[in-house]
């Protein structure tokens, strides 16, 4: 992965787990996995805590049935850029490729 882009993570994240549990993040996590044609583009990337992928938060996002957005279906034909995140805290993010993030306002009528 290009330092540049591991530098941008961890500019977005404050080295802070992304899902919001509070943990220092020590992983990067492949929303789209990488054996799903996942790259290492930002809206692609979660800094979260755990070891490997089999513990902490990057062992939920790579369990059963993991929060939207943090396992990208095989079937999910949009850019990452448009399937928001939803962290431990029940936020949704839309991340880009330039390393932003912002919250999804919440929706507050039916139309
Ligand atoms: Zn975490």
């Amino acid at each position: 992965m290009p330092a540049a882009t591991v530098e941008k993570l961890e500019d977005r994240s404050g080295g802070m787990c992304e899902a919001g549990c509070g943990r220092p993040a020590t992983n990067i996590h492949h929303r789209r996995f990488l054996g799903r044609g996942g790259r290492h583009n930002l809206a692609n990337l979660l800094a979260l805590c755990g070891s490997g992928n089999h513990t902490g938060c990057h062992g939920k996002a790579h369990q059963g049935n993991p929060p939207d957005g943090w396992a990208i279906s095989r079937h999910e034909r949009r850019h990452e850029s448009e399937v928001p995140f939803v962290d431990l805290g029940g936020r949704s993010w839309w991340l880009d490729d330039e390393g932003g993030k912002h919250v999804r306002p919440a929706v507050t009528g039916r139309s």
